[in-house]
């Protein structure tokens, strides 16, 4: 028989490296404001975007400009539209609402969202033909300019900005801009300033300057003790979140922010970053700084972002499109986004941690390998879950030489997004939230 240390050095022959190898990692912390200073910039009339394996800068757009009345707020569709003199945003096809051009009152038509608003008690002087394709009673359709400016580690990939881009190109157009902008602040000669001057440029007054709202993701590997971001490819250097933050959003950035107050921000790194107390006040900080309506992050320790795109699509598809601003509507269509981690919500002055829990996989939120696999007995597939009341879940073994059970609670810290439970084994899943409000420095409890 081989010797223990020898058993340890020999790797069996269907061992290998997975595809995945680019988690988190160490990485020294450099300053990256000294790093950069030394950094020539590139003259400001030079507008040619230069390629270089290190870093660029890209622009995706693609389709028409649309003006209001580019699509029937209520089926989402259209032809002929009539625009809401009142908030001039939404406006309702011939076959949503059976218009008479003749009558003088359709040169005054007021939608219902505006209508509603104002006289919430009367009746509406229009006949509405149809339900509407959404879910809500007074659907809208935003087609306001909007930026996703995708800022990402070179070498990392940023498909979820792609595919979000196409998601909403659908409905935006070409009031839809992508922009792609890489950095690698551990290449002296990195061109991340100018190309962030050409950015802001275009913004400001350039090709988009007409474009007010922004979702911004910022990609990057972070350091798993620290939190910090790392700043160049090769777990090479990392720096503190507010230093990267405040280096990537000079003032110009902010002007240009100030735009919109429905922004987000989404910084897709490991857990480490938004789970690390000094890195979680700097994320806290810069949502103080009031340019986003939302601040993004996600506590799973190895963070598999694939997981998060379809998540981000549907977010920003009813933030931007829909005008839908709450997050607990998105989430219920993300229950394998709960799977892997959980959601953190930033905003100015109190941060949500949103946590899917399933009876059989995630009992009240509990991360446990018991329903698979018996504590006891190992057996697999033996584990089946009973919900108690509102609150726990019982998990038991059925084999009858084990018998093997646990009853989990839901964390006292955490309630039920709007109030729903799982009521039996069969349902779904839910998800709990908790609340950390400024100036409390525990999780609370909100009725
Ligand atoms: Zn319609
Ligand atoms: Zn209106
Ligand atoms: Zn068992």
């Amino acid at each position: 028989m081989a010797s223990n240390s020898k058993i340890a050095s020999l790797r069996p022959r269907n061992v290998q490296k997975s595809y995945k190898l680019a988690f988190g990692a160490p990485a020294p912390q450099r300053s990256l404001l000294k790093k950069s200073s030394g950094v020539a910039k590139q003259s400001r009339g030079k507008k040619a975007m230069k390629f270089t394996p290190t870093d660029s800068l890209l622009f995706t757009t693609n389709g028409p400009r649309l003006g209001p009345g580019a699509w029937c707020s209520i089926c989402r569709d259209g032809d002929d539209v009539v625009i809401c003199t009142t908030c001039k945003v939404n406006s309702i096809c011939t076959l949503c609402i059976e218009f008479n051009f003749e009558d003088p009152e359709t040169e005054n038509f007021e939608c219902p969202a505006c209508f509603i608003k104002r006289s919430p008690h009367k009746s509406y002087r229009w006949r509405l033909n149809s339900r509407g394709a959404g879910r809500e009673n007074l659907p809208k359709v935003i087609t306001t300019p909007l930026a996703i400016i995708a800022i990402h580690l070179q070498g990392m990939t940023d498909r979820g900005s792609v595919i979000v881009y196409h998601h909403l190109a659908e409905w935006l157009q070409g009031n839809l801009v992508l922009v792609d902008l890489t950095f690698n602040f551990d290449d002296p000669n990195n061109q991340f300033e100018s190309n962030l001057d050409t950015m802001l440029e275009s913004f400001e007054t350039g090709d988009f300057k007409e474009w007010t709202r922004f979702l911004v993701v910022i990609t990057t590997h972070s350091d798993p003790e620290t939190g910090y971001l790392h700043i160049a490819p090769g777990h090479t250097a990392s720096a503190p979140v507010d230093e990267l933050f405040n280096f990537m959003f000079p003032e110009r950035f902010h002007n240009i922010l100030k735009r919109s107050p429905t922004n987000i921000l989404s910084l897709l790194s490991c857990g480490a970053l938004s789970n690390q107390p000094e890195s979680r006040e700097m994320i806290k900080q810069i949502s103080s700084t009031n340019l986003f309506d939302k601040v993004l992050c996600f506590s799973q320790r190895n963070l598999q972002t694939a997981f998060t795109h379809k998540f981000l699509m549907d977010l920003a598809l009813n933030q931007f499109v829909f005008d839908r601003m709450g997050i607990t509507n998105t989430l219920r269509d993300h229950q394998a986004l709960g799977a892997h981690t959980d959601i953190i919500l930033f905003r100015p002055g109190i941060i949500q941690t949103f946590r899917w829990t399933h009876p059989g996989a995630r009992p009240m939120g509990h991360d446990t390998s018991s329903s698979l696999q018996c504590p006891k007995c190992s057996r697999l597939n033996t584990i089946s879950p009973k919900f108690l009341e509102m609150d726990s879940t019982r998990l038991r073994c059925s084999s009858s030489d084990c018998r093997w059970e646990e009853t989990y609670c839901r964390p006292t810290h955490f309630n039920w997004c709007q109030n729903e439970s799982p009521r039996n084994k069969e349902e779904r899943g839910a998800w709990l939230y908790s609340e950390e409000k400024e100036g409390n420095n525990k999780s609370m409890d909100v009725a």
